[in-house]
């Protein structure tokens, strides 16, 4: 069973007079513990792809499902639910909040929850991510491995089923990359996480599963 699905997904801008597609007809799955690297030049459409399967934006036409389920014409409200419960982000610059220690950026995202557990599982995920010794630092103590060790626990503080990452390694060097892709390896077998990273890195490809082009909105 797929644990997320684009079926047919077209996505249209119109910028006031002129149509652009972004996507095309696009059909995709990942499964749960799936490792699946997106790649395409840039204008391809692979971030609006992003977006619709973390149900930041929705197609213009066509459906996205999550674990079997039809969500493409939930309310935004509902659209939060399903983001919040399904789906962690990861990015290339980290989106980490420099006024905050490690433990409260990775508690970030639950603090609305009043959630009683959240700081030991915060604990937890970063001593499992190789910083259970740095929780104090801040963002700006940490070098841009760790930084994205921390991004990648705040992303798994609500037990998400899917991580979306947009170019996780952009801006890591080769090795401190590949310590990153490695530990993403080590989620998605022990969690059965599906992983969708879009990349230009090809040390990614040799991580994935399986590897999606995008050339003009179309998968090839
Ligand atoms: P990529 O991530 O592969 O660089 P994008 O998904 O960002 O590609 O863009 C795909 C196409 O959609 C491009 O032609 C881009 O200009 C266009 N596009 C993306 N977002 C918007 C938007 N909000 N409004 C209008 N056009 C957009
Ligand atoms: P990068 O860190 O990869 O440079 P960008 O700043 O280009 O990331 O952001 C990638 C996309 O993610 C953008 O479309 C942005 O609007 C969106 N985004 C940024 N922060 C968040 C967030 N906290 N949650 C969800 N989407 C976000």
């Amino acid at each position: 069973n797929h644990i997320i699905e684009l079926q047919r997904v077209w996505k249209r801008y119109d910028t006031g007079g002129e149509v652009v597609e972004a996507l095309k007809d696009v059909d995709f799955h990942a499964d749960p513990g799936e490792f699946v690297a997106v790649m395409g030049p840039s204008g391809s459409g692979k971030s609006t792809m992003l977006n619709v399967l973390g149900l930041l934006d929705t197609p213009t036409e066509g459906t996205v499902s999550l674990d079997g389920q039809d969500v493409t014409d939930l309310s935004d409200r509902e659209m939060t639910v399903h983001r919040k419960r399904f789906i962690g982000f990861i990015f290339q610059s980290f989106h980490l909040i420099p006024t905050l220690s490690a433990l409260e950026n990775v508690e970030m995202p639950t603090l609305f929850g009043d959630d009683p557990t959240a700081r030991d599982r915060a604990t937890h995920l970063l001593e499992r991510v190789g910083l259970g010794e740095r929780l104090d630092h801040r963002p700006d103590q940490l070098s841009g491995g760790q930084k994205q060790r921390v991004a990648i626990a705040r992303a798994l503080i609500n037990e998400p089923r899917i991580l979306l990452a947009d170019e996780p390694t952009g801006n890591l060097d080769r090795k401190t990359g590949r310590s990153v892709l490695d530990l993403f390896d080590e989620i998605r077998r022990e969690d059965d996480v599906a992983v969708i990273a879009v990349t230009h890195d090809p040390q990614l490809g040799d991580y994935a599963d399986r590897t999606v082009e995008l050339i003009d909105g179309r998968i090839q």
